[in-house]
Formats: structure tokens, C-alpha cells, sequence
């Protein structure tokens, strides 16, 4: 379904990404891990056309979407929730999830209000609250309302930035539930993650990122009993698992 070939991103003289290449099948979880710093967010943001890459390409469904536009990529299937959420605070949930809407032709308009419901019984917590201004909502019902907004665009893959940053342990697993479940529907996803024990548990495939290069990948099995990443990344050894 996506498929990066390396690909160079950075900031002005910056050089964050070098050569990265990763790809991502139908029905797939994928999660990307990796240091503060190290690029994840570059990597997503230029999958989504927010940051022009200088190099390489990237192919969604069989199409170059490299150059193209936020709003075409979306059009294509493929949306983002970015890292910190970023609800439109001054708006109602239900409000922010129709802006999700909003790259759908007219047209669509009667499919929006089914996908809604669809994104309420995903999250009953939105639906109660579905008159609550958004930047009144918990952290974890952010996310929720985030990863909804997404949903509103019908994509095929989402990617998701860091969706357990700051929240509390028992709505982490809330929200990695959720993302087991769109696997279970039928979408497939880009998951970011610092979590990187979470993250693995529900990926089937991972790749480690360390200074803009892709150091390593397989099987998230794989990952879990590989020494290295337990070393780096999993903060102990397979005795504490
Ligand atoms: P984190 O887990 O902390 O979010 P990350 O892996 O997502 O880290 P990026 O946010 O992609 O890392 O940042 C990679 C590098 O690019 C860092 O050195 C960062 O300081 C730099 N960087 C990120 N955004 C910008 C920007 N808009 N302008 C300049 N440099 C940036």
C-alpha cells in the first residue's frame, strides 16, 4: 500500500533523513521506533506532504504521491494524526469531526454523517460529549477525538504520531486497543511510537530509526527478542517481560 524509497528530508542545512525506505502492506500495523530526534515525525510528515522530501519517492496504492499536495494524499487514502493531537480546541467534538470530513467531495456528504456514527461507536466516550467544546476534553479523549477526526476522511492507511505521549497508563491501552480494532476492520496503519514495547505488541512488522537511517527491521516478534532493541529501546531485558 505505501511504499518509501529513499527518501531525504531535513530543515534548511539540516539533514535529518538519509535514504530511508520502508513500506508498508494492506492490513498491515507497521510501527516505526526510534530516539527523540532520530526522524519519525520528519518521516510521517513528508509521507503526508506537509514537508517537500529532497530525494527519493513515495508510493501509495501504485501512485507517486511524492510531490503531491496535503489534501490530494488525504483524497488518495492515507491520513495523519499528527503528535500532540492538535483538536480545534474552540470547537465542539462533533464539530471537529466534520472538519475531518471536509477533503470529501459534496456529494459524500450523506456518507460523512454514517462515518460518524461509525467513529461514535468506536469511541462511545465522543458520543457522549459530542456537544463539549474539544479543548475541554481529557488527554486521552483528544487522542480519541484525533484519531476520529482522521477516520472521517475514510483513508485506507492512517498514520499515527505518537498517540500514547502523556497519557496515563490505562488509557494507553485504550488507545492501542483501538488501534488493534482498525487493523481488525480492514484499515492499515503507520504507527510512531516511543512506547516501544506497546507499539511492537500490536505491530506485526517494525522498523528501529536512528539518526535518519533505518538501522533495522523484521517481524515485530523479532524485534521484541532482538538484544539491541531491548538494550535501547525496551528499557529491560526479556527476564522483566
Ligand atoms: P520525537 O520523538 O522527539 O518527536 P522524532 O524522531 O519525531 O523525535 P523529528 O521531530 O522528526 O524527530 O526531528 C528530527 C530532527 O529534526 C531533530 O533534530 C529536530 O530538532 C529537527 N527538526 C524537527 N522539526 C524541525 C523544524 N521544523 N525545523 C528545524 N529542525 C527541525
Amino acid at each position: 500500500m505505501l511504499k518509501v524509497r529513499n527518501i531525504e528530508a531535513g530543515y534548511g542545512k539540516l539533514r535529518v533523513l538519509r535514504r530511508v525506505s520502508l513500506h508498508v502492506a494492506e492490513g498491515e500495523i507497521v510501527t516505526l521506533i526510534g530516539a527523540n530526534g532520530a526522524g519519525k515525525t520528519t518521516l510521517l510528515n513528508t509521507i503526508a506532504g506537509l514537508l517537500p522530501p529532497r530525494g527519493g519517492e513515495i508510493r501509495l496504492n501504485g501512485a507517486d504521491i511524492t510531490t503531491a499536495t496535503p489534501q490530494k494524499i488525504v483524497r488518495a487514502g492515507c491520513s495523519l494524526v499528527p503528535e500532540g493531537r492538535q483538536v480545534f480546541a474552540p470547537l465542539s467534538v462533533e464539530e471537529n469531526l466534520i472538519l475531518g470530513a471536509h477533503v470529501r467531495r459534496q456529494q459524500e456528504g450523506k456518507r460523512a454523517l454514517t462515518e460518524i456514527e461509525h467513529v461514535y461507536d468506536l469511541f462511545p466516550v465522543l458520543r457522549e460529549r459530542r456537544t463539549q467544546l474539544a479543548g475541554t476534553l481529557s488527554g486521552g479523549e483528544q487522542q480519541m477525538l484525533a484519531i476520529g477526526r482522521a477516520l472521517m476522511a475514510r483513508p485506507r492507511l492512517i498514520m499515527l504520531d505518537e498517540p500514547s505521549t502523556g497519557l496515563a497508563p490505562l488509557v494507553v491501552k485504550t488507545i492501542f486497543g483501538i488501534i488493534s480494532r482498525l487493523r481488525d476492520e480492514g484499515n492499515t496503519v503507520l504507527l510512531v511510537e516511543q512506547n516501544a514495547r506497546a507499539a511492537l505488541h500490536i505491530a506485526d512488522r517494525g522498523y528501529v530509526i536512528e539518526t535518519g537511517r533505518i538501522i533495522l527491521q523484521g517481524p515485530a516478534e523479532d524485534l521484541l527478542a532482538n538484544r539491541d532493541v531491548q538494550r535501547a529501546y525496551l528499557g529491560h531485558g526479556p527476564a522483566n517481560e
